[in-house]
């Protein structure tokens, strides 16, 4: 039996969702898809009709380069972001006036949700710039009140030096940045005693992540998720229950689907997510793959905030498929991390080795485990093999290699490294 407030949201999403297609039908791309899909707005009569429209993917977005999505005239556009993109020309995200609006009101729930509170002091350690957890996290702060440090990235020292001098609260970086902020901080003996609070996002990280990063940064760290063709960061993120993220519902319309069929899966089910902004103006979309594999959660929250999406375990495009077996480099992480003598600094190698493929993980040894030369590296190595067997059901080579000597990532991560070759 549905309650009253959810016949509220459902009512109100069915009103944006038709706004939403109105504004759509000012694009020629979805003007056309819809003509193709053979559904008019108005077909559209409840929640479930939206299974009728098609998808939109990263690649119509990428196509639509510069302006093509636009659903408002050009000088409407008050800000423009554009997505990371690897290969090719990036995607263009177009902000009006209003839509910067709702995404600092969005951030600012986000903040208020885990606690902060006017007058805190809060330092944002992520790429200002076209990146959107900049200036996007940095509105949101402002709007309610939080004294804001726009630190950006690079020069740990200098962003330790910060969190003592300004007595920061709260801090907003990668999960891996973070990681190396910890890592400098206790080479230098340094103390962030009034640090509490931080968040992270940008790319998926672990639960044993979380455990380490609290331990050694003296905080609780939430999860944030977002992506710039949703605005950016303020989609979905934790409570202090610190179980699932919130979706703001008001907001998102979302759905999980099979990513290889494009069948609708039922709550708890893996899939990847999918989303139908509802309140956007300049750029709306319809039925976004966003390409992140999670699950809708079975219970609402004890918070009372409604229902939740599980934490975000991989991309469908970063799921590396070894030897028929689906592999997350989460799932890598999760294992590494749970080893003390191991660290959460790592590379994957994957290689065609006589039409098979071979994955060989290179990972530093702590330093405290580290005495300048391990006698039982043969044991040590040997003891990670099977736990990272046990988790991936394959086989893996791993290498064990000294503390800092790999790469550090100020931004996202890069830990695999596939030389098969292109394959389809
Ligand atoms: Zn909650």
């Amino acid at each position: 039996m549905e309650t009253l407030q959810g016949q509220a949201l459902a009512h109100h999403q069915l009103k944006q969702l038709k706004w939403t297609l109105g504004q759509s039908q000012n694009i020629g791309f979805y003007r056309k898809a819809l003509q193709e899909a053979g559904v008019k707005p108005g077909d559209i009569r409840t929640l479930d009709d939206v299974e009728r429209l098609p998808f939109t993917n990263k690649k119509d977005l990428r196509e639509g380069y510069p302006f093509g999505f636009l659903a408002v005239p050009r000088e409407k556009v008050v800000r423009i972001h554009t997505t990371s993109g690897t290969t090719g020309k990036p995607t263009v995200v177009a902000y009006t006036r209003g839509d910067l609006d709702n995404w600092s009101d969005l951030i600012a729930r986000n903040l208020t949700m885990v606690g902060l509170r006017e007058g805190d002091v809060f330092q944002n350690s992520v790429n200002y710039g076209l990146f959107t957890g900049g200036l996007g996290f940095h509105y949101g702060a402002e709007r309610i009140g939080l004294t804001v440090i726009p630190a950006a990235t690079g020069n740990t020292k200098r962003q330790i030096e910060m969190i003592q001098d300004f007595g920061v609260n709260a801090i907003h970086c990668t999960p891996s940045y973070a990681m190396h902020l910890a890592e400098v901080a206790e080479g230098e003996g340094a103390k962030m005693p009034t640090l509490h609070t931080g968040m992270f996002g940008a790319e998926p990280w672990s639960e044993s992540m979380r455990t380490e990063l609290e331990k050694r940064l003296g905080v609780t760290a939430f999860d944030s998720y977002g992506l710039s063709e949703m605005y950016g960061p303020g989609v979905a993120f934790e409570c202090p229950e610190r179980d699932g993220l919130h979706i703001w519902h008001d907001s998102y319309l979302v759905e999980i689907i099979d990513p290889k069929s494009g069948e609708r899966l039922g709550t708890g089910e893996r899939g990847e997510l999918v989303i139908t902004p509802l309140v956007k103006e300049a750029m709306p979309l319809i039925r976004y793959r966003t390409g992140d594999i999670t699950k809708l959660m079975e219970d609402e929250c004890a918070c009372g905030r409604g229902q939740k999406i599980g934490r975000i375990t991989g991309r469908s495009d970063d799921m590396l498929v070894i030897r028929g077996i689906n592999v997350f480099p989460s799932q890598i992480e999760h294992v590494l991390i749970s080893l003390p003598d191991v660290g959460n600094h790592f590379i994957v190698y994957i290689d065609r080795v006589n039409h098979l493929d071979e994955m060989t993980i290179e990972v530093e040894i702590n330093r405290a485990s580290f005495s300048g030369e391990l006698r039982d590296l043969a044991k040590l190595r040997e003891h990670v093999a099977s736990e990272l067997h046990n988790t991936l059901g394959i086989r893996t080579a791993v290498k064990l290699v000294e503390p800092g000597s790999l790469p550090r990532f100020e931004g996202k991560a890069k830990r695999v490294v596939d030389r098969r070759g292109q394959l389809w």
